[in-house]
């Protein structure tokens, strides 16, 4: 191909990128960071990520010439954010009083569900959700719809609007929630299935297999969505494990015969690659051993699981075993869509758990680690060459505490926990995708002296 037929993007700021989890030691082979950094970008593709000078000398005078150049000098420039776990019909209910997991369900969550049945309200929530996304800095996230098939075409075609990559899936519930929100195993399966057709590699797309979770399907529907898991390459699947000791009772009474929570969807073939659990809280060495070697992904959602009370994610431990862990924020138990303040409590979390996050990790995780937990890493998630070129611009200083706070720190760590501590979507200046602006800041940030 001629690249000069080709179009060319520019972006020069303090580029910070992983090729690795840091681990617990934040070991430095595990990012790259270029403090006059750049990012050349073709054809909405990562050309190649380093230092100004060194690229800027490498660009041919017609290159140079033709592309477009974005100056953020003095902005951190990062992969885009990715969520692994939200409900976009649940943005209406962010900030619902007093309910934890099951009792949450039945008294905010299947009504604002239910409203689905009207299609235009799928279509609004669709638009509203991605375009606060954006805003948020989040460029693909692992989405449930309602159990209504078009909840799944209005998001689709939110996102493709904005050429977005997504993963989204109707919800499979066959028992044990509202009559207005029941499918069959069959119709479910049918519907899956025409969903698929429709959607599942168009573009960025890919279609997420969802049954809510273990107590609202019947062992028929688990069955038929674990054949269909299997009956196509690059399938993926969506479900809920081990977030409440109430639900975890209440699943061990429906399948006593099985000797975990997990081992009800192992049975069922509702694991392995590109399979991703919400929360896996309340799991035993066995548990965590058997996701990562089956290649299981857990998405780790730390300000929901505060805002409902469900417990504290063992992020070190499970990390440990080799298991694949992304974050995400849960709306709308979840308390917004920042990745941002998510960070924040992640790190509460972890403390809880005696295991501080450090700020490297964190961003790792809601960078390379959600690549890797949604199994999109081959597109995503980096600035290696030939990713998709999806990626946020944050202001260090958006707030005074933040500016006051960053006059005080001495390393990147110190920074990127800083930013991890303090930072949200004020920070967000920019956000981009597959090289193109679709976010940006009306507002200056704050300005010293004024
Ligand atoms: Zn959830």
């Amino acid at each position: 191909m001629n690249p000069s037929a080709s179009t060319h993007v520019l972006v020069r700021g303090q580029v910070l990128h992983f090729v690795a989890d840091p681990g617990p030691a934040d070991a430095p082979a595990a990012w790259q960071y270029f403090d006059d950094g750049a990012l050349w970008i073709s054809d909405g593709h990562i050309h190649a990520a380093g230092p100004w000078s060194d690229i800027s000398a490498a660009l041919p005078p017609g290159i140079r010439h033709a592309a477009t150049l974005h100056d953020h000098r003095g902005h951190l420039v990062l992969p885009g954010f990715i969520d692994c776990h939200l409900h976009y019909p649940q943005a209406g209910v962010i900030a619902s009083f007093g309910r934890q997991l099951l009792d949450w369900l039945n008294d905010y969550t299947f009504p604002a569900e239910a409203r689905f049945a009207d299609v235009r309200e799928a279509e609004r929530s669709a638009a509203f959700v991605v375009d606060r996304l954006l805003a948020h800095g989040t460029t693909t996230a692992s989405v449930f719809a309602t159990v209504h098939a078009h909840s799944v075409d209005a998001f689709f075609n939110a996102a493709s609007a904005k050429n977005l990559r997504m993963l989204c899936g109707k919800v499979l519930m066959d028992r044990n929630c509202p009559e207005n929100l029941r499918d069959t195993a069959t119709s479910g399966d049918r519907d899956s299935r025409a969903l698929i057709e429709r959607w599942h590699g168009q573009g960025r797309l890919r279609y997420s297999i969802t049954p809510r979770f273990a107590a609202s399907s019947t062992p028929q529907q688990l069955q038929l969505a674990g054949e269909l898991f299997a009956s196509r390459p690059n399938l993926h699947l969506q479900s809920h494990l081990a977030e409440n000791p109430a639900e975890i009772a209440w699943v061990k009474a429906l399948f006593p015969e099985r000797r975990s929570y997990l081992d009800v969807y192992a049975h069922y073939g509702l694991t392995g690659p590109r399979a991703l659990y919400a929360h896996c809280i309340h799991l035993d060495a066995a548990d965590r051993q058997a996701l990562a070697a089956s290649g299981t992904a857990a998405a780790f959602c730390p300000s929901s699981n505060l805002f409902l009370g469900s417990g504290f994610f063992d992020h070190a431990a499970s990390a440990a075993t080799g298991m694949r862990v992304g974050l995400a924020t849960d709306v709308g138990a979840g308390t917004g869509f920042s990745l941002l303040r998510t960070l924040g409590d992640a790190y509460s979390v972890s403390q809880a758990r005696a295991a501080p996050l450090s700020g490297l990790r964190g961003f790792y995780l809601a960078t390379l680690g959600g690549a890797r937990a949604l199994y999109l890493d081959e597109f995503i998630g980096n600035f290696t060459p030939g990713r998709e070129a999806d990626f946020v611009v944050l202001d260090w200083a958006a707030t005074p505490e933040l500016a006051w706070r960053m006059e005080h720190t001495q390393s990147l760590a110190e920074r990127l926990f800083a930013l991890m501590i303090l930072g949200d979507e004020r920070c967000v200046v920019a956000t981009h995708v597959m090289g193109e602006r679709v976010f940006q800041r009306t507002r200056p940030g704050y300005q010293p002296g004024h």
